[in-house]
């Protein structure tokens, strides 16, 4: 089993939704937690406040992780701040549901490059910095519409399906380092991109999951200390936390 206490955690996406929750689960475990935020600065000090009451160590850093520059420049001050990198938690993620039809180029491009090219980005920049832990940890956070596919949504599910494919591969590559690779694939999370959901679909949507109810991001969080902390033999994988909506 694999101590966190001191180990250095990026959550992109941090300050908020699922990702907020993995921060937390990550400082109430004792990691030191990078809060990624974009747009949500008010959150992410707020979080910041709330993990130091915990008795927890965590700092925010502004980047928009679709740009390699500016991923670039969150593991920097990762490094600047914390002095190591031991787990990424690519959860950074958005979506621009439309029919294929409806769809623009720039929804298709906007939701690639938040969901999947912000993955090569945060991994490339932080890959140095994994291989010099004694148990590096890359976390993915894709959905269970990259596996079953979702009306309305080619351009995510091809995003989150990419994820899928991007992980088994640089898992292969890194098992030898000790680096593991793995994708959490939740269900519907009750979240704000949940909650944008028409109210008559998402009853829809609940009387199809088998256990009747929306998930909850600490359930995720938990998902991402399991891979943490019993993960040493894991990897190439897919945890899917779903509620049995996909088997
Ligand atoms: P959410 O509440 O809408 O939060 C999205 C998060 O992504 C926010 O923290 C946001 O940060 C961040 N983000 C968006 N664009 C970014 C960018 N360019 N750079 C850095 N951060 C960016 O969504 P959520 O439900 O927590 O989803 C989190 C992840 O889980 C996503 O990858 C999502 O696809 C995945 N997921 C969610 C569900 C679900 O049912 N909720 C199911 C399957 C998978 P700012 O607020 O700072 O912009």
């Amino acid at each position: 089993m694999t101590d966190l206490t001191n180990k250095v955690a990026i959550v992109t996406g941090g300050a908020r939704g699922i990702g907020a929750a993995i921060s937390k689960e990550l400082a109430s475990h004792g990691a030191r937690v990078v809060v990624n935020y974009n747009s949500s600065k008010g959150p992410s000090e707020k979080l910041i406040m709330e993990i130091a009451e915990m008795g927890g160590d965590a700092y925010a850093v502004q980047a928009d992780v679709s740009k390699s520059e500016e991923a670039q420049k969150l593991v920097n001050e990762t490094i600047n701040h914390f002095g190591r990198l031991d787990i990424v938690v690519n959860n950074a993620g958005i979506t621009r549901d439309r029919t294929f039809k409806k769809l623009k180029e720039e929804d298709w491009k906007n939701v690639i490059d938040v969901n999947l090219n912000s993955v090569y980005n945060t991994t490339a920049a932080a890959l140095p910095y994994l291989l010099e832990s004694d148990s590096g940890r890359i976390i993915n956070i894709s959905s269970i519409i990259g596996q079953a596919g979702g009306f309305g949504q080619t351009n995510y599910s091809a995003a989150k399906a990419g994820m899928i494919g991007y992980t088994k591969s640089l898992a292969l590559e890194l098992a030898k380092s000790g680096v593991t690779v793995n994708a959490i694939c939740p269900g519907f999370i009750d979240t704000a991109m949940v909650q944008e959901i028409p109210e008559n679909i998402r009853e829809q949507i609940v009387a199809k999951i088998p256990v009747r109810r929306f998930g909850q991001a600490e359930e995720i969080a938990r998902g991402v200390i399991f891979l943490c902390k019993d993960g040493e033999y894991i990897t190439g994988q897919q945890l899917n936390i779903n509620g049995g909506l996909y088997m």
